[in-house]
């Protein structure tokens, strides 16, 4: 805790209970929430905390560059508390997100006009498939 207190402190973040309870719900959190699932979980400690409350902090966090949002999902966006650059595979059965933490700089090789148009900053994969427990899932 001391270390998110560290982190966001000189960056003007005002800390309620249900804030603090929100970043301690994203610390390591790595099943890349959607802001619902957020707002779920911080409710059953703090029924009254509303989803504003819930989806305005990570917007915050987010704009901080605490917190990645994912669109890997075409339904609802998700939240990533891993700030690093990686990619991500989703499940198209039951929309778990996984990591992939593989750099592909390498092989994303953009055409050359391109490259002369761009001073490439990053690069985001998305891969799409059927996880195992979907795959095993009688009909
Ligand atoms: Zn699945
Ligand atoms: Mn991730």
């Amino acid at each position: 805790m001391d270390r998110i207190f560290k982190r966001y402190r000189g960056k003007g973040f005002r800390f309620t209970p249900q804030r603090l309870a929100i970043l301690k719900y994203l610390e390591g959190n790595t099943s890349h929430p959607a802001a619902d699932d957020i707002y779920m979980a911080i409710k059953r400690e703090y029924p009254t905390v509303s989803f504003a409350t819930v989806y305005n902090t990570v917007e915050m966090l987010k704009e901080v560059g605490e917190v990645q949002e994912i669109t890997i999902d075409p339904e609802r966006k998700h939240y990533d508390p891993n700030p690093n650059p990686h990619h991500h595979i989703i499940c198209t059965e039951c929309n778990k997100i996984v990591d992939v933490f593989v750099d592909y700089s390498d092989v994303l090789n953009l055409p050359a006009g391109l490259k002369r148009e761009f001073a490439v900053a990053g690069n985001h994969v998305d891969f799409y498939g059927v996880c195992r427990d979907c795959r095993n899932q009688p009909e």
